[in-house]
């Protein structure tokens, strides 16, 4: 099974605290057991031993909030499939990899993946509040790639000696699953780098638990002078309800420029209606699309993949759909190419 270590959980996963709206209490909470998020969708058992074998390769994780928006009793509720393991993951299907972009090629220090020019990428968490199924970094190496603060310090070095580096982006894992004291320390310390201009942070972190859009939170993103840039992850319009909207106005306040980045998942968002619908929402939530990605072939996710041309069509009849800022990029991301790649 592939699980972050209880280790690495507790040193990213701040203590709970008594407030039960509290985000890390949600955090620390969310459902970790096939057969509870079946029950608590009303599922019969019919369900089970595929989630079972799901699980064991790469564990069930859902907060509560993001539970909360699902429709019970419908197995093919699109949230839900974004979360439940199925027997399809145990399939082994050709040119689908545990490192389908070839990561592991481009880390130059522990939790630092140095790709695209200007920009380095760094493991800020090693956990998420949610377990996707089709993620690419299901089978990451997490564990070899948590940095101690020593660490940290060698990263902040190699970035402070490379002056072509304008922009330091914080992933995961969900960099926002780690705690603001913690953040708050990493972003000072990058703000001291004076030719970095710009913070990414990809996260989901606002969308499956907003309440983690916090004081604490958006007191260390207003204090830094590096503009600010957060990269939501919404793959369907079920998933914006009106306090992940919130979440967005209080990010928007604090001076964040909200994109978001999609994934065509066969059976979820593979249809031009929901792709409409996905960008109207985000865009009254004060989020431009920004990219939709081809599913990345890594191994267990296959069932999701939809093929290019099926792709290519429904972001034709999108484009006759929407104005054009609110038409996200159709990308596939190649190993060793310097960018993102259009379809
Ligand atoms: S939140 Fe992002 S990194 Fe975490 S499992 Fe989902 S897709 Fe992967």
């Amino acid at each position: 099974m592939i699980t972050r270590s209880p280790d690495l959980l507790q040193s990213v996963i701040p203590t709970v605290a008594n407030d039960a709206r509290d985000w890390q209490t949600q955090l620390a909470q969310a459902i970790r057991d096939p057969r509870e998020l079946l029950a608590r969708l009303g599922l019969d058992d019919h369900w089970l031993p595929g989630a079972n074998q799901g699980h064991a390769l790469f564990e069930v994780r859902v907060p509560e909030a993001y539970l909360a928006r699902m429709r019970p009793k419908d197995p093919q509720d699109p949230l839900l499939r974004q979360v439940l393991p199925v027997t399809a993951e145990t399939d082994s299907v050709t040119g689908f990899v545990s490192d389908p972009l070839e990561e592991a090629e481009h880390t130059p220090r522990r939790g630092l993946i140095h790709k695209y020019h200007g920009r380095v990428l760094l493991i800020a968490s090693p956990a998420c509040a949610i377990n996707c199924r089709y993620c690419f970094r299901r089978h990451f190496p997490y564990a070899e790639n948590s940095p101690s603060r020593a660490q940290w310090e060698e990263t902040l070095a190699y970035l402070a000696n490379d002056p072509s580096i304008q922009e330091a982006i914080l992933s995961g894992g969900d960099p926002l699953a780690s705690g603001d004291k913690r953040l708050a320390w990493l972003v000072e310390r990058l703000g001291e780098i004076a030719h970095l201009r710009r913070l990414r942070i990809h996260t989901r972190l606002p969308v499956v638990i907003p309440d983690r859009v916090d004081d604490a939170l958006l007191a260390w993103l207003q204090a830094t002078r590096l503009q600010t840039v957060m990269v939501l992850h919404i793959n369907h319009p079920n998933e914006i309800d009106a306090a992940v909207v919130e979440a967005c106005t209080r990010l928007r306040g604090a001076g964040v420029t909200l994109l978001n980045q999609s994934v065509l998942l066969r059976g979820i968002n593979d249809d031009v209606g929901t792709l409409e619908e996905l960008s109207e929402r985000l865009f009254s939530a004060g989020v431009l699309p920004y990219y939709l990605h081809v599913l990345d072939p890594v191994a267990g996710a296959a069932h999701f993949d939809v093929p290019d041309s099926e792709a290519l069509t429904l972001v034709d009849e999108l484009r006759t759909r929407l104005a054009g800022f609110l038409l996200p990029r159709l990308v596939r991301e190649v190993p060793g190419e310097a960018s993102k790649t259009p379809l």
